[in-house]
C-alpha cells in the first residue's frame, strides 16, 4: 500500500492509511533493545518496570522471551525489592519515574534504558529552564497522564511543576495568575499535580510550559497561548512576555502522525479505523482528530472487529471500551486507517485483512504481482 498511493482498491471496499502511522523511531528502537538485551543476557533475570510500549503483541512476545514486569497489567508480582545486583532491568521507551530510577541505581544492577531521546529532551529542556530561570518560578506541563518525571525540577531550590491536564485545567491557571483565588481551593484542584512546597501565591509569576510529547498540538499550542495571555494580562505585555517560556516539546513523530491524519480526513472517508493500545495518550488524540472528521473507532486488536454488525472499540472521550452494533456501513466504504506509534505494521495489515475476510473477500492481490493475501 506504502508504494502505491497508501490505498488498496478491492470491490466494494477501499482501504486509505495515514501517510505517517505505526511505529515511531523511539518505540522502534526501544524494542530492538529490548529483543536484544533478552539475547545478550540468556543466563541472567530480566526485568522491566512496566510495559515497554502501549501494544499487548510486543509486551506478551517480551514476557515469552523470560522478561518479567515489576508493574502494569503484565506484571508476575515482583516488585523493585526482589531486584538484586545481579539482575537486568530494562527501563521503558517512556521513561521511568524518578524514585525508581534512584531506587535501581542504588541496587547496582544492569540497568538498560530505551528510554527515547524525545523524552529526554523534555526532560533536559524542564532542568535547564529551572536551572536559569528567576526564583520564584513553575514549569507547567501539560499531560494527559501523570507524567514521569516532571519531579526533576524541583532538583534546583525554588523551582516547581504543576501538571495540567487539559484546557479547562489551564482556565482555572489563568484564573488565579488574574485574580489570584481561593489558595487552598486550587491546590486542591491541583492535588497530587503539583510539586511539594508549590504556592500558586508565590510560584505562577514565572512560567515556562512543556508538554507531553505526545500531546494534541493544537491543544498544546492554545494551552500556551492562554497561559502567557494570562501573565501578559496580569503584568503588561513586555513584563509579562519575559516571564513566560514555552518549549513545544512535541515530538516529531507525533506531529507528523497528527498532520497525516489531518490529511487522511481530506479523502473523505466513511468511517475512520485508529489501531493502538486505549492507554496510549498518542492514540488517543489521533482517534480524537479523526472523530472530528467521520465516525471513528479505536481498537486495540485487529480482533476487536468481531463482526461487520459488532465492533468492540474505546469512544472519543470515553474512559472504557465499549460494544457498538451497527457500525459497519452498507454499500461501498472507504475506511481511512492510522495508528499509534506503538503499533507495529503486523498489526494494521491484520485489520485490513481481517475487514476484507469480513467483507467476502477471500484474497488481497498484491499489486503488481500473481500472488495474493488470504483473507
Ligand atoms: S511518540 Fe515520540 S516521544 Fe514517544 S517514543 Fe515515539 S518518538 Fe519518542
Amino acid at each position: 500500500m506504502r508504494e502505491h498511493d497508501y490505498r488498496l482498491v478491492l470491490p466494494h471496499l477501499t482501504f486509505v492509511l495515514a501517510k505517517e502511522f505505526g511505529f515511531c523511531y523511539g518505540v522502534d528502537g526501544a524494542v530492538q533493545i529490548a529483543y536484544e538485551t533478552c539475547r545478550r543476557f540468556p543466563d541472567k533475570r530480566k526485568f522491566i518496570t512496566t510495559e515497554i510500549i502501549h501494544n499487548p503483541r510486543v509486551n506478551l512476545k517480551l514476557r515469552e522471551m523470560g522478561v518479567e514486569f515489576l508493574s502494569g497489567q503484565y506484571s508476575t508480582g515482583k516488585t523493585l525489592a526482589d531486584i538484586s545486583a545481579e539482575d537486568v532491568v530494562i527501563l521503558p521507551a517512556f521513561g521511568a519515574r524518578l524514585p525508581e530510577l534512584e531506587a535501581l541505581t542504588e541496587k547496582g544492577c544492569i540497568l538498560v534504558d530505551t528510554t527515547c531521546a524525545s523524552v529526554m529532551n523534555v526532560w533536559k529542556r524542564v532542568e535547564q529552564y529551572a536551572r536559569e530561570k528567576p526564583r520564584p518560578s513553575s514549569t507547567a506541563s501539560t499531560s494527559t497522564r501523570r507524567p514521569r518525571r516532571p519531579a526533576r525540577v524541583v532538583a534546583y531550590p525554588g523551582a516547581h511543576h504543576l501538571v495540567v491536564l487539559d484546557k479547562a485545567q489551564t482556565q482555572i491557571v489563568c484564573d488565579y495568575i488574574r485574580n489570584g483565588g481561593d489558595r487552598r481551593d486550587f491546590l486542591a484542584t491541583f492535588r497530587h499535580a503539583h510539586s511539594p512546597g508549590f504556592d500558586p501565591d508565590l510560584h505562577l509569576s514565572r512560567l515556562g510550559v512543556a508538554n507531553q510529547t505526545t500531546m494534541l498540538s493544537s491543544e498544546s499550542q492554545a494551552i500556551a497561548v492562554m497561559l502567557q495571555q494570562a501573565l501578559v494580562d496580569r503584568y503588561g505585555p513586555a513584563e509579562g512576555a519575559a516571564r513566560f517560556r514555552n518549549f513545544d516539546t512535541i515530538c516529531s513523530a507525533t506531529q507528523e502522525r497528527q498532520d497525516a491524519m489531518l490529511r487522511l480526513a481530506e479523502e473523505k472517508p466513511d468511517l475512520i479505523l485508529v489501531l493502538g493500545g486505549y492507554n496510549s495518550s498518542n492514540t488517543n488524540h489521533l482517534a480524537e482528530m479523526a472523530h472530528q472528521h467521520a465516525p471513528t473507532f479505536h481498537i486495540c486488536e485487529p480482533a476487536c472487529i468481531r463482526s461487520r454488525d459488532e465492533i468492540h472499540h474505546k469512544p472519543v472521550g470515553g474512559k472504557e471500551a465499549v460494544v457498538s452494533r451497527d457500525w459497519f456501513p452498507q454499500g461501498p466504504v472507504k475506511i481511512g486507517l492510522t495508528a499509534g506509534a506503538s503499533t507495529p505494521d503486523r498489526v494494521v495489515e491484520d485489520a485490513i485483512v481481517r475487514l476484507a475476510r469480513l467483507c467476502g473477500i477471500e484474497a488481497i492481490p498484491l499489486p503488481d504481482s500473481d500472488a495474493s493475501i488470504s483473507a
